[in-house]
């Protein structure tokens, strides 16, 4: 894969997150319904300055965002139904945090699934190093 710039590598992260975002639901709607404790403080959802140049770059605006939540409070994004974002518009903090029975749900799934999973989140966790070290304009 030859990715050169910010454009490209915000949109293969956009598309490698639609990919492994059924795989992640299909487990979150297992688990966490009986969580005990939620993770989904305000303080998640807020977005870091990658994140905020990453929703830039696909034209996002994020203009919008509440101010004054308490940031152990609810998250700003949570709704009656789950998170109001796709995954891929979610602060990364957010993304990345797997909860050990999450985890363990994962990892108990078909082993193929799990692998190919695995495969695309460390292909994510690499663009989304490239693309805060990029420095060159889109
Ligand atoms: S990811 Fe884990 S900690 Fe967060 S709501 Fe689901 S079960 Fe609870
Ligand atoms: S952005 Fe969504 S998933 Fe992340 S903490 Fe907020 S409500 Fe939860």
């Amino acid at each position: 894969m030859n990715i050169s710039n910010k454009t490209e590598i915000a949109r293969e992260i956009k598309d490698t997150f639609d990919l492994v975002s059924p795989f992640i639901e299909k487990h979150t709607s297992l688990i966490c319904p009986d969580c005990k404790k939620v993770c989904c403080a305000d303080k998640h959802g807020r977005y870091d300055s990658d994140d905020l140049s990453f929703l830039k770059t696909l034209e996002v605006d994020v203009s919008q965002q509440k101010s004054g939540c308490n940031e152990t409070g609810q998250c700003r994004y949570i709704t009656d139904t789950g998170c109001s974002l796709q995954r891929w518009m979610r602060p990364f903090r957010c993304t990345s945090f797997f909860c050990n029975p999450l985890l363990k749900s994962l990892e108990n799934d078909n082993a193929k699934l799990y692998d190919a999973f695995n495969e695309y989140y460390q292909h994510l966790l690499v663009l989304r190093q490239r693309f805060t070290d990029e420095k060159l304009p889109s």
